[in-house]
């Protein structure tokens, strides 16, 4: 099994090679055509443990790699709370997967666990001796997931960008207290966008120089490396309600993803190509709605208002990995690039009917606005006594839309990605109460309120040193890059 660019059948690479470099030379994302031939004996894994299940998913997934065993095992060894890293709650008429239970506590926990491990498996695979240099841009739970993977990893450094005053103080906390001899975390004087326009730039001024004794990779979703791990959930998800009697093996089972930058969703198609019964994938947008209006409509139009939402890790315009899915519906890659090439010149692009149909045969849509994310935290508290973080409450809203028109009676799973306890005011106040000034206060306050336990890694945030208190520029990220590659 080869993968290939998105927008060139030309450009292959083994799995190895296509997560050491993260994205494909033309700009493509690397993808992989026939997992639905492969056989995939999914039936057989229901009985299976999550680790085991991770080690069979990730092998078909990334099969140049040995010993995926015990890269999975020794990638989640003590890192998440419950054995079986992504619980499913029973919650009113729903199930809530909880993907938050990692180290930092949002579901980016799950890939970037074994992220590193991959990337360590690679260079030797490959033969790499120079140091691979990971940069990021982070609009907040990104960075820290990568940092806790990455730190102290042999043969890699890794260096964070953040915007300046554009993270929560929680965020921040836990990527300015980072320890580690191989990191550095800086914020840039900008928006989140700035700062992955300059990490973008970064990488294209590094390629123009010899740069002796490094190799730059990315730890966000463009590299499949951070996909493959978050098909497993989805099966985790679907086993779980089986052991539970709720269904059959074969009966479908509908799945509500809270989305971004469209990496989450697609794993769960991945796993509906490898066999899983998976019926519909329902994509949740907060106001930036772009995907709504594209899954409705086949218009791609991201020439629209930014809004900065109370779920920062959905506010995005280009959703990066749908370029994935439209190559699996198309097989074309020149087609690709051509759709690609217009939304980058052109802000605009439209699919093609035929393949508008085969999306809508797999995908439904909805949005959620801020009134409506904060009445289902509220709600799903009053009614439930569960506690939701606002990307999940944008989740649950679509998923009750999503209820009310589906005709069957298949059980509804919404993915939960992160904990309340990351966005302690908005989740207090859509609770009804009146949140401190101060961010670490309010997390306490939401504590003493709900009963609900903090999550061990952000307790106690606020007394560990900062280490790191760098600000700059952004026409200054490529020195900062060279002098901390020491160069
Ligand atoms: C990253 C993130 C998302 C969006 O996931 P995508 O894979 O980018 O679609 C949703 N919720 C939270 C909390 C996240 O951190």
């Amino acid at each position: 099994m080869k993968y290939q660019s998105t927008r060139s059948g030309e450009l292959t690479a083994p799995s190895t090679h296509a997560v050491l470099e993260g994205i494909a030379p033309d700009g493509g994302l690397y993808v992989t055509k026939g997992l639905d031939q492969l056989g995939f004996d999914w039936k057989s894994l229901l009985q299976a443990d999550t680790l085991t299940m991770s080690e069979k998913i990730l092998a078909a997934l990334l099969p140049d790699f040995p010993d995926m065993g015990s890269l999975v095992r020794t990638g989640y060894a003590g890192k998440f709370e419950t054995e079986d890293l992504t619980p499913l709650v029973a919650v009113g008429d729903f199930h809530v997967l909880e993907l938050f239970r990692g180290p930092t506590s949002a579901f980016k926990d799950v890939a970037l666990s074994l992220l590193p491990r991959f990337i360590t498996a690679a260079r030797q695979v490959e033969g790499i001796e120079e140091r691979t240099v990971i940069l990021t841009a982070t609009s907040g739970d990104t960075g820290k997931a990568a940092l806790e993977g990455f730190h102290d990893v042999p043969g890699t450094q890794i260096i964070v960008f953040f915007p300046h005053g554009g993270v929560s103080a929680v965020q921040q906390a836990q990527m300015t207290t980072q320890v580690g001899n191989n990191v550095r975390v800086c914020a840039v004087r900008g928006n989140f966008d700035d700062a992955q326009t300059g990490v973008k730039n970064v990488f294209a001024a590094c390629a123009q120089r010899d740069l002796p004794g490094v190799r730059l990779s990315s730890a966000n979703s463009i590299n499949i490396g951070r996909l493959a791990p978050q098909v497993v959930y989805y099966f985790r998800a679907y086993a779980d309600l089986v052991k539970a009697g709720r269904i059959t093996a074969g009966q479908p089972v509908h799945f509500v993803v809270p989305t971004g930058n469209f990496g989450d969703i697609l794993a769960g198609y991945f796993a509906k190509l490898l066999g899983l019964p998976v019926g519909r994938l329902v994509c949740a947008s907060n106001d930036n709605d772009v995907l709504t209006e594209f899954i409705s409509t086949g218009v791609y139009d991201k020439r629209r208002p930014f809004y900065k939402t109370t779920s920062p890790s959905m506010d995005i315009l280009v959703s990066s990995n749908l370029e994935r899915l439209l190559f699996l519906l198309s097989e074309d890659e020149a087609y690709v690039a051509e759709l690609m090439h217009r939304l980058a010149t052109q802000g605009k692009y439209t699919l093609r009917a035929d393949l508008l149909e085969k999306l809508q045969a797999v995908m439904d849509c909805g949005s959620c606005n801020e009134q409506q994310a904060a009445e289902a935290i509220g709600k799903v508290w009053k009614q439930h006594g569960y506690l939701c973080d606002p990307h999940t409450a944008v989740a649950w809203h679509v998923a009750e839309q999503f209820k009310a028109s589906c005709a069957d009676d298949a059980p509804v799973v919404v993915l939960s990605t992160a904990s309340p306890y990351k966005f302690p005011a908005s989740v207090l106040s859509a609770i009804g109460e009146q949140p401190a000034e101060d961010e670490f206060a309010v997390m306490e306050q939401l504590n003493r309120v709900t009963g609900v336990p903090v999550p061990a890694n952000l307790q106690g945030l606020k007394e560990k040193p900062v280490l790191h208190t760098d600000v700059i520029d952004k026409e200054e990220m490529l020195d900062y890059v060279l002098s901390a590659m020491g160069l």
